[in-house]
């Protein structure tokens, strides 16, 4: 790959796997944002978390030691209320959390008609009666859609079911295509670049997951370097150093073992990696 032609201005990080692992700081990740700020570098924190707030997200990282601002939190859910209130007469069946549900109620349809079915981390549906529900909605005239559509996703007991596969299960039994809001969607992508004030060629993704954080880097033309932690770095197949298929997947300029690589990289004008 080509250097980039301008100074990186941005880094879109990923949190999930790049920043901490289950609750924790990946070690380096403290010192690595306070050496990309100290250079002047913005940050902005591009996660398909779907559970929960920007608050809490941004809560959760301070008790790890992270300390970002709430405007820094990137997730599907502001993607999503940005979306709503440009339809503040349209209402959603909530397919959410708890916390989401609460945080969407002014969008939240009721027993009434409804014009969208929202689907967000579905580890609190209940099962059967609320998927059908759902897809009733759908059937009824409703359009599905989806806050992201991971497939899996690196729990701390192992990979496990994420918000795409219900996703997909409604757009099959529906016919229906949804319109998703998280990674890697370009317009994510581009509301962040927005909010930065960055054009892509000044902004470095960084993540752990080419099918999210390097597919949606590459539908706005960023650079992506992906990290040895997190889901790329424990995928069966995946593992190892070197790997061939993930350094030629699309849209990875490079790889890196963590984030505590990423001053240094970004010292060396990405030249490291041979890109
Ligand atoms: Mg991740």
């Amino acid at each position: 790959m080509t250097p980039p032609a301008v100074p990186v201005r941005a880094v879109l990080l990923d949190v999930d796997g790049t920043l901490v692992s289950a609750g924790r700081a990946i070690p380096g990740a403290v010192s690595a944002l306070s050496r990309l700020r100290d250079r002047g570098i913005q940050i902005r924190l591009l996660t398909n978390i779907d559970s929960r707030t920007p608050e809490t997200v941004c809560r959760e990282l301070a008790t790890a030691g992270i300390e970002v601002p709430v405007e820094a939190v990137f997730t599907p859910v502001v993607a999503a209320l940005r979306f709503l209130e440009q339809h503040p007469a349209e209402r959603c069946h909530l397919l959410l959390s708890a916390e989401l549900a609460a945080r969407f109620a002014a969008h939240d349809a009721g027993p009434g008609r409804a014009d969208y079915v929202l689907v967000g981390d579905c580890r609190e549906v209940g099962g059967y009666a609320q998927l059908d529900a759902a897809f009733r909605r759908l059937m009824d005239g409703a359009r599905l859609l989806a806050l992201q559509r991971g497939r899996w996703w690196q729990a701390a007991d192992g990979p496990s079911l994420d918000t795409g596969a219900f996703v997909a299960l409604l757009e099959h039994a529906s016919g229906q295509t949804a319109r998703g809001f998280g990674k890697p969607s370009a317009d994510f992508f581009e509301m962040a670049l927005a909010d930065l004030g960055c054009v892509a060629a000044e902004v470095l993704v960084v993540g752990d997951d080419p099918e999210t954080d390097a597919a949606g880097a590459r539908t706005v033309g960023a650079p992506c370097v992906l990290v040895r932690t997190g889901k790329f770095g424990s995928r069966a197949g995946l593992a190892g150093k070197g790997h061939p298929g993930v350094e030629r997947h699309p849209g990875v300029a490079g790889v890196i073992d963590s984030i505590a690589d990423l001053p240094a990289l970004l010292e060396s004008g990405l030249g490291t990696l041979g890109m």
